[in-house]
């Protein structure tokens, strides 16, 4: 394939290798002190397929790096009520310092509901009102875990955004505002001019175009083609999405929003997925965690 000239692949999981590293000396140190492990907690409701698996992922991560995990499970029939009442007994829990709630939820409880139920001091997926309004502020807050492991990313692959014009395609409460709000704060990285693009924005395709860091979470596989990306931008691809493939065992195979193929040779660089996002998200949840557990004993 005849790529652009230095063309990088930006590796989630290389880079989560090396913040792993820290947070597992982070995580000795704290129990050294404490005696006692970071501890995150997931709740899964319900057993879908992809939900199951990004669980595991981040139950092994917290064993990889030293951290206590505890998997919670209840069955889809659970009330929005219960699962209120089972989020408030995790807030008042002494030895859990952050927990999540794996999404998405059964269609008849309010997702709204049960994320401001959870304390924003446990709140280390970030999701929780207060932490974004506190992240839009610059203060100090968990921030989503997606965009905050892609700004982690840009850090580790030194990606200048400062001055730069990042298109983010998606405005989710999730990926899309809080990764387009991460990037235009005073802050390192940051300082970049941000476009936010949804499903009413007009000529997609010119937008994207214009961007020196392009950012897709929409969550259409494999939507961003070469001719919406600049030559020599960065592209950032937040989606994963399973699609058919007889030929894999699993009769699937994961995209993500951008025609990797097509589009990777004309950029200086690209994450790929899997492989990309994915890992750093987990590790950005690990961090929050250490963060948490800290601010929670008084250990600065
Ligand atoms: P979401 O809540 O469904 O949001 C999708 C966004 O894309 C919305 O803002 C929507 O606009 C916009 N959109 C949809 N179709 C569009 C179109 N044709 N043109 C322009 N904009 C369009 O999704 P999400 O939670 O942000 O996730 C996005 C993707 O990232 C999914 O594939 C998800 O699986 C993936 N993801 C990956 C990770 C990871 O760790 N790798 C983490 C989180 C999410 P409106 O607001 O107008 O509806």
């Amino acid at each position: 394939m005849d790529f652009y000239t230095n063309m990088q692949i930006l590796d989630g999981k290389q880079a989560s290798i090396f913040y792993q590293e820290q947070l597992a000396a982070e995580s000795r140190e704290f129990e050294t002190i404490t005696g006692k492990k970071p501890h995150l907690a997931a709740v899964l409701v319900g057993n879908s397929g992809p939900s199951e698996t990004y669980v595991a992922a981040k139950m092994e991560t917290c064993r990889k790096v030293g951290f206590q995990s505890s998997l919670i499970r209840f069955e889809p029939s659970i009330t929005e009520n219960e699962l209120l009442l089972e989020i408030d007994k995790l807030n008042q829990d002494p030895d859990l310092h952050g927990f999540i709630v794996q999404l998405p939820l059964p269609a008849h409880i309010d997702v709204n509901k049960v994320i401001e139920r959870i304390d924003p001091a446990k709140d280390v997926d970030g999701f929780h009102p207060v932490n974004l309004g506190k992240m839009a502020k610059g203060l100090p807050a968990f921030a989503s875990a997606t965009p905050w492991g892609i700004i982690k990313l840009m850090e580790y692959y030194n990606i200048e955004t400062e001055g730069k014009h990042v298109v983010v395609l998606g405005r989710s409460q999730i990926v899309g505002l809080p990764m387009s709000l991460l990037l235009s704060r005073n802050s390192r990285p940051g300082n970049a001019t941000v476009t936010v693009c949804h499903s009413k924005s007009r000529n997609l395709t010119d937008m994207a175009r214009q961007a020196d860091i392009l950012v897709a979470a929409l969550g259409i596989p494999e939507f961003v083609k070469k001719e919406m990306v600049k030559e020599g931008a960065v592209v950032i691809d937040v989606g994963l999405s399973r699609v058919p493939d007889e030929t894999r065992k699993s009769g699937y195979r994961l995209v993500g929003d951008v025609a990797f193929d097509e589009v990777a040779p004309i950029c200086s660089a690209i994450t790929p997925v899997p492989g990309g996002v994915g890992p750093m998200t987990i590790t950005a949840l690990m961090q929050n965690t250490m963060v948490a557990a800290r601010q929670q004993t008084g250990i600065i």
